[in-house]
């Protein structure tokens, strides 16, 4: 079903009050995301749905039960990480997990349309973008095409780590939460206004190359 479609089926929904929402809560979404990190991190990795009776009933329309904003790192695959299957994930990527206009509406479509209960900003250590950033902020350092504008919403988390010892890894945290804070507190109402009734979390999180560990913040 296309995206038009299915804002049109949801407002028809609404208007005969007969959607049933059969998303989990947000703490339900975030335990099923803890619980199979906690698989992956044990080298258990929880199997995941890849059947073509999965593939059947997605074709006729997703409910993804979390909104993943990641990096485009190869090392960083949200679905292995956290152990799930096609259609569970809706996953907004770009490197240094930045959200642009693009992305900013992809976000708020899961939220509107599929009633997506969780969003989780996920960073990760040794983040090539956010190392650009601290370069920067401490070398002046310029870089080539659209890969300056790609690091510019990052700067500001690089220039107020500029002191600490792990700069990469302390603005890979703040940019994080800069993330969180703009989903929770300056973005639409269709985002805020279901936070405020307890349908919808956004946490943020960074991901531990080495160790396979997703850290919630
Ligand atoms: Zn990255």
């Amino acid at each position: 079903m296309c995206l038009a479609s299915q804002i049109h089926l949801k407002k028809y929904d609404v208007a005969t009050a007969s959607v049933i929402s059969t998303q989990p809560t947000p703490d339900e979404a975030l335990k099923r995301l803890v619980d199979g990190n906690e698989a992956f991190v044990a080298d258990e990795p929880l199997p995941s749905d890849l059947s073509r009776e999965r593939r059947l009933t997605l074709a006729e329309g997703q409910q993804p039960f979390a909104t993943l904003v990641g990096c485009s790192d190869s090392r960083v695959g949200p679905e292995q990480l956290f152990g799930v299957g096609l259609g569970e994930l809706f996953i907004v990527q770009a490197a240094g997990n930045n959200v642009d206009t693009a992305g900013m509406g992809s976000i708020e479509y899961s939220v509107a349309v599929l009633k997506v209960p969780l969003i989780v900003v996920l960073g990760h250590d040794k983040c090539g973008a956010v190392a650009a950033a601290a370069d920067v902020v401490t070398k002046d350092t310029r870089f080539p095409g659209s890969i300056a504008r790609m690091i510019e919403p990052i700067v500001p988390a690089a220039q107020r780590s500029v002191d600490e010892d792990k700069l990469v890894d302390t603005a890979v945290e703040k940019n994080v939460r800069r993330m969180v804070e703009r989903l929770q507190k300056f973005s639409e109402l269709m985002l805020i206004e279901p936070q405020g009734r307890g349908e919808l979390k956004v946490v943020g999180a960074v991901y531990e190359l080495a160790t396979g560990r997703v850290r919630w913040l």
